[in-house]
């Protein structure tokens, strides 16, 4: 996740309010990177954990492989069966090995397999009712690895394919010839994966054509400020509307009132030996059609407050499942899923704990934080990473991690500083030792606020006294 993870607390993050967000996703990688390093393993469940349950869970994509840490860690035996010959669903088949190279995920899966996760591969699951029969209980994480088409007049000898294809073909060692001349259909992240992939395969042009606006385009900007510095052209406001042998004809597109795309009748062409569709992946749902009590809920599997289908004991997690399509909301759905199938198994309901309240950028004494500037991650140079397939981000050192994770305000959660033990003019409040935080003798506490006024975090609350 520290290489792959879009970052959304990044964008929450209050730093940003005073210099620059704090580089959460960097100093993850450094942690993910260093235990990679050193070796450093899961424990497996205690004896007194240990359940004599066993759980299925179909799909090793990132759903499925947090579910099984999470469910093995609680104490259940966890057998994943993957329909490909390797672990790590899109991981492994879409995401391009120079945002993630293939050793990091294989020493992810390792850490998994030594407490005792089953992988079984190559091991396709079609009768969902007749596996789950067989277990205690069942989460589904099948993802969402069907290609979008779209129906485009093509000529015969047109060259079209989806983008999940071309990824898939790529990491499996086996690419298709594209040609010089590359044109990619879409404006998300997949299209920027192609369009990358495809430079990387030898296509001196890679051009995307995209309907709407650059401000419109759903692709998260870091991928698409590396896709433009490995010389990929954008077509705005552009729709295909034919393709033939070498070439693919353009329609222009203008936004309307409400700011949707419409045509304008003018025509241009592009020339492109290959066409590749990058416009939306499907749920394969056909595991869950004929089985009873499962719904499909607008394009996914439909479930309860608790994760689970209309069939006990059968749950489903990431990209199948509804929410956002990203590796990080499968990881975490892949948790919760753990967490609902664990409380099923043991006859109890899964709650969440409840949350603290959000610690608002008004809370904090900034002032108390120094000036202290992003690290940047290094990168390789933009000319050496069209020749292959080597990462192009790289890690923050061991220097530039601390510092990275020094710049965290630590908004709402108390960090030791000693500020209020200092500032207290009562002496009431005693220190509890390391890691303890602190004790406010509220019977000779006078309530003058200073604490929390000084407080740089933000992390104490005036509560006013029953009276
Ligand atoms: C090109 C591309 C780039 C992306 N980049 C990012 C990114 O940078 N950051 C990010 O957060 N997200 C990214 N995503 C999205 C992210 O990869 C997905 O949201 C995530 O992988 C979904 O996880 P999942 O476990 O639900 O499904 P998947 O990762 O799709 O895994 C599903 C697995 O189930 C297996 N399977 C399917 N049917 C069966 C069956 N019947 N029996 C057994 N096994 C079966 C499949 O073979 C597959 O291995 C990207 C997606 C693509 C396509």
């Amino acid at each position: 996740m520290g290489r792959v993870c879009y970052h959304p607390c990044q964008g929450a993050c209050n730093r940003v309010q005073l210099d620059e967000m704090v580089g959460v996703n960097a100093v993850e990688r450094f942690l993910g990177d260093l235990a990679i390093a050193n070796g450093w393993q899961f424990a497996p469940p205690g004896p007194e954990l240990l359940s004599d349950r066993r759980v299925l869970v179909i799909g090793s994509g990132p759903a499925g492989l947090s579910a099984a840490y999470h469910l093995r860690t609680l104490g259940h035996a966890v057998t994943v069966r993957e329909a490909k010959d390797e672990i790590g669903g899109m991981l492994r088949y879409g995401i391009p090995r120079y945002r993630l190279p293939r050793d990091v995920i294989d020493a992810e899966v390792a850490r998994l397999d030594r407490i005792g996760v089953v992988f079984e591969t190559g091991s396709r699951v079609d009768d969902l009712a007749a596996a789950a029969d067989q277990f205690d209980a069942t989460v589904v994480c099948v993802g969402a690895g069907v290609g979008h088409h779209v129906s485009i007049p093509a000529g015969s000898a047109a060259k079209v394919l989806d983008a999940v294809s071309l990824l898939e073909e790529t990491a499996a060692g086996s690419p298709p010839l594209l040609g010089r001349r590359v044109a990619v259909y879409g404006g998300g992240n997949t299209a920027m994966d192609a369009a990358r992939t495809a430079r990387r395969l030898g296509a001196e042009e890679a051009v995307i054509i995209y309907r709407r606006t650059r401000q419109q385009m759903p692709a998260h900007e870091d991928e698409y400020r590396d896709a433009i510095s490995e010389g990929i052209r954008v077509k705005w406001l552009s729709t295909i509307s034919e393709v033939d042998r070498g070439r693919v004809v353009i329609e222009r597109m203008e936004l309307d009132a409400s700011g949707h795309p419409r045509p304008t009748g003018l025509f241009d062409e592009v020339e492109a030996d290959t066409v590749v569709l990058a416009i939306g992946q499907d749920a394969d749902l056909d595991i869950i059609r004929g089985v009873d009590g499962i719904d499909v809920d607008d394009g996914v599997i439909g479930l309860d407050a608790h994760m689970m289908t209309g069939r006990a004991g059968v749950f489903a997690a990431g990209d199948a499942a509804p929410g956002d399509r990203t590796a990080t909301v499968a990881v975490g759905q892949g948790k919760l899923a753990a967490r609902n199938v664990d409380a099923h198994l043991r006859g109890r309901v899964h709650t969440a704990p409840s949350r603290q309240a959000q610690a608002l950028f008004s809370r904090l004494n900034t002032w108390y934080y120094a000036d202290a500037p992003l690290q940047q991650r290094p990168a390789l140079e933009a000319a050496r990473r069209t020749s292959g397939f080597e990462e192009v981000v790289r890690g923050l050192s061991e220097e530039s991690a601390l510092f990275e994770a020094r710049r965290c305000m630590s908004c709402g959660n108390c960090f030791e500083c000693d500020n209020c033990y200092g500032l207290c003019p009562d002496d009431v409040i005693r220190k509890l030792g390391p890691g303890r935080k602190y004790a406010i003798d509220l019977d000779y506490c006078k309530g003058c606020g200073i604490c929390a006024a000084e407080c740089p975090c933000g992390c104490i609350e005036m509560v006013p006294e029953d009276r």
